[in-house]
């Protein structure tokens, strides 16, 4: 059994097909796949039947969210992608997002960059416009060399602090997992740029509104972090989920099926299941 609850799709920015992203899925010898595109389920609607006979899939999403400032990712997992009350989520956070785009072509305009809005719609394959989008959008006019580069300059972090009103506070957004018949698991928490004491506060945190699992493996990453992230685990007594985190082929470090495995004495996350 090959485990991988977190990838994207076209209908985020990801760049493959939901039916394409299943095809490379079951070559990689995945067994058990979620579609976690950002704020939206729409690929599960795309899918064509033989393509889910392939290998089991499960009902996924990845919101955004925050906790303290922080721009935080809540996965939900196991969900019923086409239940009413995640519909209206998404097209809840959706509108914050088209407002949080809006916001920020108005700062690039500010910044001496025109065009951000129309650029990055451009890159998308949705109107599910993110900062992936803008970045590719600010490499395509000179204005950086790299998506890397685009969010320590115009995109991450501090710049876009603001941005964080848009979304929906951590303890509804885990209320929307679970009501939808999900669960709530804390997506790459090393990724935060949080010093171990705040990773801790932030899992507990999670924890407190109804959160049950963290992402212990994402991506290709040191044996280090996955002991790290394990001890954390255990410590808040919550279960263990593993993701690549794939957006798109060529990406070593996010390659569908390709990450360490789960520490053995963790519980997996579908054992809840
Ligand atoms: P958004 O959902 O619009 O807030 O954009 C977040 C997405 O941007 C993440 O899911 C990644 O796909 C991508 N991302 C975040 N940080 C970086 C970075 N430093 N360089 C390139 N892509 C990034
Ligand atoms: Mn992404
Ligand atoms: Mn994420
Ligand atoms: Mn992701």
């Amino acid at each position: 059994m090959l485990a991988d609850l977190h990838t994207h799709t076209n209908a985020s920015d990801g760049s493959l097909s939901p039916d394409d992203l299943l095809d490379r899925a079951s070559a990689a010898g995945v067994t058990l796949l979620a579609i976690t595109d950002h704020d939206t389920t729409a690929a599960y609607a795309t899918l064509t039947a033989p393509k889910r006979a392939a290998l089991r899939l499960i009902g996924g999403i990845e919101f955004s969210t925050f906790w303290q400032r922080q721009g935080v990712h809540i996965v939900g997992l196991n969900i019923d992608p086409d239940h009413a009350a995640m519909h209206a989520a998404c097209t809840s956070q959706r509108a914050a997002r088209q407002q949080r785009a809006e916001a920020i072509a108005e700062r690039l305009r500010k910044q001496g960059v025109s065009g951000a809005y129309e650029g990055a719609a451009s890159f998308a394959a949705n109107d599910n416009i993110g900062r992936p989008h803008f970045a590719a959008y600010l490499v395509s006019i000179g204005a950086v060399t790299t998506a890397q580069q685009a969010f320590r300059k115009y995109l991450g972090g501090r710049h876009d602090a603001a941005g964080l009103d848009h979304w929906a506070p951590m303890p509804e957004v885990i209320n929307w997992i679970r009501g939808a018949g999900g669960t709530a698991v804390l997506a790459h928490p090393s990724k935060y740029g949080l010093t171990h004491r705040k990773m801790n506060a932030l899992t507990r945190a999670f924890r407190d509104s109804g959160g049950e699992a963290i992402e212990v493996v994402s991506g290709g990453q040191s044996e280090e972090l996955t002991r790290t992230l394990a001890q954390l685990c255990q410590r808040h007594e919550l279960a263990a989920s593993v993701g690549s985190d794939f957006h798109e082929p060529g990406k070593a470090w996010a390659a569908l099926g390709k990450m360490p495995a789960l520490p053995a004495d963790l519980q997996p996350v579908w054992d809840l299941w």
